[in-house]
């Protein structure tokens, strides 16, 4: 099998970045070790930034998303029992994000995908990339018990976390920084109405939690819990009183709503980067090379930003020439990671409370959440990186 951009993965990065290259009429063949039930149900992202939401409109992917996503003009930041609204377009010259969960990003460019004739093969497992540094890289996978080779002009690893193209990158060259944090999110879907109508961040001395949504009739919510808590030793109503504590307020207009719990998961969380994102003609993208914590709404974000970058890059290269920004898609792409993964890292720990935390942290988070309330720079600093850091 033979085509110009072996992309491997059907996460976000990798189903988007087909699309990309199907619109700038470059081929490209997706292998995706899961299958599609499995792909459209992962529970995961929830907030698409504004560049976000552009790039799915000008890849013509956006049609459901304008139709049942929900715009967020704001977040709230809950501390010390008091109410704080960071309103994005004022502070921001205009932009805002979107609720439309990952899972519905992910149907939406698998529908389109396939309806193009795809190639995107479910159930192909890549199980390695060969001859990174030569003109035709390849993949080895296993599809339907018969192993077979892609061969390739391009290989892009979106194959998230555990994924095998970072492998591709000799160990004399990557750099990995990473940090883990001693706790996770117990997270919930809820068949209950959202209790505010904007994402509410909460930091208490309990620990942190977050109300957010899927949809007018579906409630999201998250509860800090210690590293290694299995999601099963909580109950639900002991999930719901332990919200009402951390969310608790001086406003006698706020109630927290309950119903049903449908899913509960958690999620570790750790910070990791590895570098260089490319290596000869193998490019990784997403969470195959980054990895932040979920606290700023980070990850598809990022994600979406790589493969932007990278099929831009290859349409400039087929019109022009110039490689340049194919060269320079690591450096590139790494300046806007590390921003994120400082914003992601900021929010984490001004919200969560560590095991080891002490009266003089707890008095430093409050001031920070203080100062933000209090300081439109520093508001408009936390809206200018929630809604987005600008693409290439
Ligand atoms: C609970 C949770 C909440 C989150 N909330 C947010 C949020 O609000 N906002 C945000 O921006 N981000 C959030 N994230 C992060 C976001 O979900 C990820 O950053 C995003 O999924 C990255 O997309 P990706 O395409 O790079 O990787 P993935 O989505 O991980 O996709 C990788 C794909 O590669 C496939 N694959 C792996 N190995 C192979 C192989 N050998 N061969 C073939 N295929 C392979 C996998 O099956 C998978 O389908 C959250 C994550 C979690 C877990």
């Amino acid at each position: 099998m033979r085509t110009t951009v072996g992309i491997i993965g059907a996460g976000p990065a990798g189903l988007l970045l087909a699309r990309l290259l199907h619109n700038a009429g470059i081929d490209s063949v997706v292998l995706e070790t899961r299958d599609r039930a499995y792909v459209e149900q992962r529970q995961r992202a929830g907030i698409l930034e504004q560049g976000t939401v552009d790039v799915l409109r000008e890849a013509g992917a956006a049609a459901r998303m304008d139709r049942e996503g929900i715009g967020h003009d704001g977040i709230e930041l809950r501390f010390d029992r008091r109410r704080h609204r960071v309103d994005f377009p004022a502070l921001t010259g205009g932009r805002s994000v979107m609720v439309y969960a990952q899972t519905e990003v992910c149907k939406d460019l698998i529908a389109l995908q396939l309806a193009a004739g795809g190639p995107l093969l479910f159930e192909a497992e890549a199980l390695a990339v060969e001859g990174a540094e030569t003109q035709s890289p390849r993949v080895r996978f296993r599809h339907q018990g018969r192993e077979d080779v892609l061969a390739c002009d391009y290989v892009v690893g979106c194959d998230g976390s555990w994924g095998v193209a970072r492998k591709a990158v000799p160990a004399d060259v990557s750099r990995v920084f990473e940090r883990t944090y001693p706790f996770g999110w117990l997270g919930i879907l809820a068949d209950v109405p959202p209790s505010h109508d904007e994402l509410v961040y909460a930091r208490h001395d309990r620990g942190f939690a977050l109300l957010s949504m899927r949809s007018p009739t579906v409630t999201r919510a998250y509860l800090q819990v210690p590293a290694g808590t299995d999601a099963a030793d909580w109950g639900d109503e002991e999930i719901w009183d332990e919200l009402d504590r951390r969310l608790e307020t001086d406003d006698p207009a706020w109630t927290l709503k309950r119903g049903p719990i449908t899913s509960k998961s958690v999620t570790p969380m750790r910070s990791h980067v590895h570098e260089p994102m490319r290596h000869g003609r193998v490019f990784l993208a997403g969470d195959a090379a980054h990895i932040v914590p979920p606290t700023g709404a980070k990850g598809l974000n990022l994600a979406v930003g790589d493969v932007v970058t990278f099929a831009r890059a290859l349409a400039e290269y087929r019109e022009t020439g110039s490689d340049a920004r194919l060269e320079a898609y690591s450096e590139t792409c790494l300046r806007r990671v590390w921003q994120a993964e400082r914003f992601s890292y900021a929010m984490t720990t001004m919200l969560h409370r560590a095991p080891e935390a002490t009266p003089f942290d707890d008095r430093i988070q409050l001031a920070q959440l203080d100062r933000i309330a209090s300081s439109r720079s520093a508001d408009a600093d936390l809206a200018e990186s929630y809604t987005g850091f600008p693409l290439d």
